[in-house]
């Protein structure tokens, strides 16, 4: 079975898929620590992030493995290496959609990620997860949440890591990766016409959890 969830950033898709996934007893599969990881190992390689031709050659001769900790979090590694902390730096977040729109570096996960989902019941979350990735996904369900909730949200979470952050620098990121995700040609965030949109805004995590598995089940 192939749960597929999709939204922007900041709407608490992670946190709600990692709850579900380990309820249901199946695999999470987030995607954008996919992308993040790719981001992380052109930056730390000094590929410029215009060069097409280079990033997406980088992404044909990388390794990603993807698993579950015992408490449902992702557990990445590039080529070899264990990056799962540092796929959350700052500099990851501000690059990746631009490394996310490149149609090879998709065409590259999107391989990836159907061969991971097809093996196990999965719980899948990103952006083009129920448009693209699984459009038969038993269950589809986009998440979303008003732009200054996501904003509190994530700030939030951010602050616990980097005291420095600012409210404004978060507001930032969410806009630019959020025009960037839903405008680009290839496989935009869109919301699939047969999934159940949750409006997360007034909702506790809790709340959210228990109405996708109630729908599930
Ligand atoms: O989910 P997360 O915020 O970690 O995703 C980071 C970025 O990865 C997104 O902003 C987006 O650019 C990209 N992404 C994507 N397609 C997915 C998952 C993530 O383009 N399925």
């Amino acid at each position: 079975m192939i749960i597929a969830i999709d939204g922007p950033a900041g709407a608490g898709k992670s946190t709600v898929a990692r709850c579900v996934a380990k309820e249901l007893g199946f695999v999470y599969l987030d995607t954008g620590a996919m992308y993040r990881a790719l981001t992380l190992k052109a930056l730390d390689k000094n590929i410029n992030l215009r060069d097409v031709e280079s990033l997406v050659q980088m992404c044909k001769n990388t390794k990603l493995d993807i698993s579950n900790n015992q408490d449902g979090s992702i557990k990445i590694l590039l080529d070899g290496e264990d990056v799962s902390r540092r796929i959350r730096l700052p500099q990851v977040t501000q690059y990746v959609s631009d490394i996310a729109k490149i149609r090879g570096v998709r065409k590259e996960m999107l391989k990836l990620q159907r061969s991971i989902g097809l093996v196990n019941n999965s719980l899948v979350d990103g952006r083009d997860i129920g448009t693209v990735v699984f459009p038969n996904a038993d269950r589809k369900f986009y998440i979303d949440a008003e732009f200054n909730q996501r904003v509190k949200r994530r700030f939030k979470e951010l602050q616990e890591a980097d005291s420095q952050i600012t409210l404004k620098e978060v507001e930032f990121d969410l806009k630019n990766r959020d025009h960037i995700d839903s405008t680009r040609s290839c496989a935009p965030l869109r919301k699939a016409d047969d999934a159940l949109c949750i409006d997360t805004t007034n909702m506790t995590i809790a709340e959210v959890v228990k109405k996708i598995l109630d729908e599930v089940r």
